[in-house]
């Protein structure tokens, strides 16, 4: 829906579309009808509460950033395997060739090895349904090869619904009520800032304790009163040996267990084992934190865990989820306002997405490939491909695997095939764009209109766009539409503007009209306080949580998963010949790639940098700011090292998503980190890497 031409400033409400739980409810100020100034949060929003982060409040430099595609573009040099060979090699061409040329390759190769051969590849670069969700439209009618999303939901979720059964918790905005707030492997600081709030209001009013879990001393961290620096992929030990202690205590509220959980003999005698020092031994925390940690959990009944994704990342982040979900189950801390724990919210929307998605056209035989495992599927991986024919052909919105997905080197080679033919629609020349045979500009949220739900509140939320779209951008909507009427696909859903999508799926979903919420600027979707603290039963066998994780019903891939707390040794263990553990966290002017090209971003983010506790630095012989190359069976890189001592000896971080481009070598930080599926049911493992290193 076009915006009204108005040349008069004016502040228009809208919702940060960026892959973050907060979905910030915005005001975005328009200058004119094609033009943004300032980005604010929405005061009156209850989540949001006037805050939001730098990197999009100065989103203007990125609307109207000089570098944004602006013209379709065809390559007419060769594909390089750099990622950066942007320099000659594509001539702009009018939208309908652009077009036409998509649709007679994905006819063309379907022709030759069947429609499975297409790929339509997306991800979360937009989280609004109709902009993200739409290319499943066009995948379910033709048959195209379906997408398994596992790149940063499926392990944590699966630990979350083996004990809780729902993906809801808590309102984000009892945290206010709390006496003790856990963010568990997050770093809202960074990644969620919003979250920050509420816990400041928790401190002040009432002199709320905030721990923090994480590997290493994030922004996060930095402001807790306790701070348990755990080795990255023993989270589960740590969770395990609190629950011995809290058992140990007599902090245990044995009724809650009776009523509400599967809590047997066996399970309480599993914990007789799970001693601090046994977790010490694995976690590197002090036993005496463990028990100081432990001693504020039993006795804060108000204690309300943030449960987040980062520590979930690994090949056994599934069972270390759980493990940390059981803690409110042990202390019966769900009872209370502001106790209880919240990983994400996604079921609390109850949306029919049959239109946006062709959810009725959608075929399960049709074979589906593992998102995280873009790499090994494009080199034609025969366990991946399933005894299928290679993928020939692929449609990217919203994503840039090239940099974004594991084992880079596998990435960029994919992409890098002479019979690969790519389309990516996007924003800017991101490396998968520049290894694009067809290269079309995207509008971003503000230039299109959409709907939006979040992980991380309970605000269901319609935007339209704020201003024109830039000359010669278009929706993601409008390109899936305008594919599918040359690739002979029907459906309603490609016959509706984006707008009338909106209103037909709340229309189907039984909320009010997507106008009213658009004038209202939110819908609550929060449920009674009784369902959010599952006070009526868990979504379980028995309406009982579980600590007894049935992982086969969580995936297929569940073998040798353990059923109960504890310390899963399925991880990439650092040995001799790959001494550290490294972490991929996220920076926090970044947001996977996107800012990446924004200057204030840029800056304030400076070089990527390898932070090194200085004792190995003193080790290796590294200095600050040297040159040192990181390494392991998938490949090496060379970074600059950072000093410092918020981080255990054995373990490393690199803060990104930084593009290949920005290191040395062309390679980034995802060329270390494996493709190896976590179980039960895939997920990409990025805080999962032993690694070498050595000084230059
Ligand atoms: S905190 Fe997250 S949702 Fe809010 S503006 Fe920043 S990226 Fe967007």
């Amino acid at each position: 829906m076009p915006p009204d031409a108005s040349a008069t400033p004016e502040f228009l409400h809208s919702t940060c579309p960026h892959d973050c739980p907060s979905t910030c409810a915005l005001e975005v100020e328009r200058l004119a009808a094609g033009r943004v100034g300032k980005v604010r949060g929405a005061k009156d929003n209850p989540y949001t509460a006037g805050v939001i982060c730098a990197k999009v409040a100065r989103y203007a430099e990125r609307v109207h950033h000089p570098e944004r595609l602006t013209t379709p573009l065809r390559r007419k040099g060769e594909k390089g395997a750099g990622g950066s060979n942007t320099g000659d090699a594509f001539e702009a061409i009018s939208w309908e060739a652009a077009l036409d040329a998509v649709a007679e390759a994905f006819l063309k190769a379907e022709q030759r090895l069947g429609a499975e051969t297409v790929w339509p590849y997306f991800y979360a670069g937009t989280m609004g349904h109709v902009q993200r969700d739409g290319i499943e439209r066009l995948r379910h009618v033709k048959r195209y090869a379906r997408q398994w999303s596992t790149i940063c939901t499926a392990l944590p979720e699966a630990g979350w619904l083996a004990g809780v059964g729902l993906k809801a918790g808590v309102d984000a905005r009892e945290i206010e009520h709390s006496d003790l707030v856990v963010v568990w492997g997050g770093n809202p600081v960074s990644t969620q800032v919003n979250v920050m709030t509420h816990i400041a209001k928790a401190r002040k009013a009432r002199g709320a304790k905030l721990a923090v879990v994480d590997p290493y001393r994030t922004g996060t961290a930095a402001q807790a009163d306790l701070h348990l620096m755990v080795k990255p992929g023993t989270d589960g030990a740590l969770a395990a040996a609190v629950i011995h202690l809290l058992l140990r205590q007599g902090a245990a509220d044995r009724d809650y267990l009776a009523k509400y959980t599967d809590w047997n003999g066996e399970i309480e005698a599993h914990f007789a084992d799970t001693t601090p020092a046994w977790a010490e031994a694995i976690t590197g925390v002090p036993a005496a934190e463990i028990e100081a940690f432990a001693r504020l959990y039993g006795a804060t009944k108000r204690s309300y865990i943030r449960v987040g994704y980062g520590f979930a990342r690994a090949r056994n982040g599934a069972a270390n989820l759980h493990a940390v979900s059981c803690l409110p189950a042990v202390t019966g801390a769900w009872q209370v306002e502001g106790g209880g724990a919240l990983w994400g919210n996604g079921a609390i929307y109850r949306l029919d997405k049959t239109l946006i998605e062709g959810l009725d056209r959608l075929d399960p035989s049709v074979r589906a490939f593992d998102q995280s495992r873009f790499g090994p599927v494009l080199t034609g991986d025969p366990k991946d491909l399933q005894g299928g024919p290679p993928v020939t052909a692929i449609l990217v919105q919203n994503t840039n695997p090239a940099a974004v997905c594991p084992e880079t080197k596998r990435c960029l080679a994919g992409l890098a095939r002479a019979d690969l033919f790519a389309c990516v629609h996007e924003q800017f020349m991101t490396e998968t764009a520049a290894l694009a045979d067809i290269v079309l500009p995207a509008t971003t949220f503000l230039e299109h209109d959409d709907y939006y739900t979040a992980s991380g509140h309970t605000f269901l939320q319609a935007a339209k766009a704020v201003i024109a779209p830039l000359p010669e951008c278009r929706s993601n909507h409008e390109v899936i539409c305008a594919l599918a009427k040359r690739l002979g696909a029907r459906h309603p859903g490609f016959e509706m503007t984006a707008w009338e999508l909106v209103e037909a799926t709340f229309a189907a979903s039984g909320h009010p009209p997507a106008e009213t919420v658009w004038q209202d600027r939110w819908l609550d979707c929060a449920a009674p306080f009784e369902q959010a603290h599952f006070l009526d039963g868990f979504p379980q066998p028995g309406g009982r949580f579980r600590f007894h994780a049935d992982w086969a019903k969580a995936g297929r891939d569940h073998a040798g998963m353990p059923a109960l707390p504890g310390h899963w040794t399925r991880w990439d263990q650092a040995d001799a010949a790959r001494p550290f553990r490294l972490v991929a966290a996220p920076a926090r002017s970044y947001l996977n790639t996107t800012f990446t090209e924004t200057p204030g971003s840029q800056k304030r983010e400076g070089r990527p940098e390898i932070m090194i506790h200085p004792q190995t630095c003193a080790k290796l012989g590294v200095e600050a700011g040297g040159r040192v190359r990181v390494g392991n069976d998938l490949g090496s890189l060379v970074i600059h090292a950072r000093p410092f001592d918020g981080v255990q000896p054995g373990v490393v971080v690199v803060e990104s998503i930084w593009p290949n481009g920005a290191f040395e070598e062309g390679l980034g930080i995802n060329a270390l980190v494996s493709a190896e599926a976590g179980q039960p049911r895939g997920g990409a493992v990025f805080h999962d890497t032993a690694v070498w290193i050595e000084a230059l």
